[in-house]
């Protein structure tokens, strides 16, 4: 059993639906298909919902092109004379209609709220995507996706998502045929609120579905040849990486290499499953393996990334040196804080604690 996950471009128009479709039925059965937002819908639930909370009278145009986006792939890919999806599409845009009014009138958006309104992306999609291959069956991850708050964000209860996971995908239920998952949403273990995994992670919905049934691998089904030496949008002659160990592909990943979000590859590697990294418009090219046993291609240098949006913090003063306990302070106000570090360095004199 494999599972596979389309991300936002192998959902966003109709043609990469089309691929998809040919890619999901070719496969052996049974296969869990795991999918994200149509491309760009993530973005578009969470301007809308600001531009509501501004009191905006705007949000209510960017609101009829996340309707008309939906209608459009409809259109496009659905041949269902019973209008079924449509309605239950309908269904759904009303009721976000309404989320977006509520935040208009009160202006004010919670995470709670935002949460809640970015979930439909990933609600509408799969829906989509279920009717669009004929006789598979549509789960919903928020049944088994469980998350509890720490430091004041939802962060994945792996044990009683793990069991949630096998229990919902029994062998009864799994039997020989295609199972449609929307990727990135969530609820709370405890209050049963949706949240979700994160920006970019309908990839860790499929690797944790993939550890906790055993698969035989992972496919993270994309818009790029596979893992490249660099990001090809900054680098054009960047080119595909063939395998990575799962530690390369971590370091990359953690360090802005977007094309797999990085806490996806703990839970496959700890089962030793590997990843393939596919194009969805281009399905024939070999694609990326990460595995434990790569063979060594005596290349000192596998691939170069490089992030946004990081503070590097130097803790420095003479009074620091020789103190024991000073690093120890430093990490424990870090992690109170919920504040990751992924990079330390302190100079062997003692006088300076560097910080990334
Ligand atoms: P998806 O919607 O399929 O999840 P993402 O946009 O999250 O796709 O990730 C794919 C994108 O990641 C590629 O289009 C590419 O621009 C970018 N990217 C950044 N670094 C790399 C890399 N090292 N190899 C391949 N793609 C990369
Ligand atoms: N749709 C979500 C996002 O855009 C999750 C994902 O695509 O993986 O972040
Ligand atoms: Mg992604």
């Amino acid at each position: 059993m494999k599972v596979l996950k389309f991300g936002g471009t192998s959902v966003g128009s109709v043609n990469s639906l089309l691929n998809l479709k040919e890619i999901v039925e070719g496969q052996s059965k049974p296969t869990i298909v795991v999918v994200s937002a149509l491309g760009g819908v993530t973005d578009l639930l969470i301007k809308t919902a600001r531009t509501a909370a501004d009191g905006n009278e705007d949000y209510r145009e960017l609101f009829e092109s996340i309707v008309t986006r939906h209608h459009d792939i409809i259109a496009g890919v659905i041949t269902d004379r019973t209008g079924e999806l449509l309605k239950e599409t309908d269904t759904l845009l009303a009721e976000l209609s309404s989320i977006y009014q509520g935040v208009y009138l009160i202006r004010d958006l919670s995470p709670k709220t935002q949460a809640a309104i970015v979930s439909y992306g990933e609600r509408l999609s799969s829906r989509i995507v279920a009717r669009l291959i004929s006789g598979s069956m549509l789960h919903d991850s928020r049944a088994f996706i469980k998350t509890e708050r720490k430091h004041g964000r939802p962060v994945l209860d792996s044990e009683l998502t793990r069991s949630l996971v096998v229990e919902e995908f029994r062998p009864e239920v799994l039997g020989e045929r295609i199972h449609v998952v929307p990727g990135f949403i969530s609820t709370d273990k405890h209050s049963g609120e949706v949240t979700n995994l994160g920006r970019g992670g309908s990839d860790y919905t499929a690797s944790i579905i993939a550890a906790a049934l055993d698969a035989e691998a992972l496919e993270i089904w994309t818009d790029v040849d596979g893992f490249m030496t660099a990001d090809p949008r900054v680098i054009p002659t960047a080119y595909t990486i063939n395998s990575l160990s799962y530690v390369e592909a971590m370091e990359l990943c953690n360090f802005g290499a977007k094309v797999i979000y990085p806490p996806t590859i703990y839970p496959v590697c700890v089962k030793n499953i590997p990843i393939r990294v596919k194009n969805t418009f281009n399905p024939s090219a070999p694609g990326t393996v990460i595995r434990n046993d790569v063979e060594d291609d005596r290349k000192p240098i596998k691939g170069i990334s490089s992030i946004n949006g990081t503070s590097l913090i130097t803790v420095t003063g003479l009074s620091m040196v020789g103190v024991i306990g000073v690093n120890r302070r430093i990490f424990t106000a870090l992690a109170d804080n919920g504040i990751s570090v992924f990079m330390v360095s302190q100079a062997s004199s003692e006088n300076s604690t560097s910080i990334g």
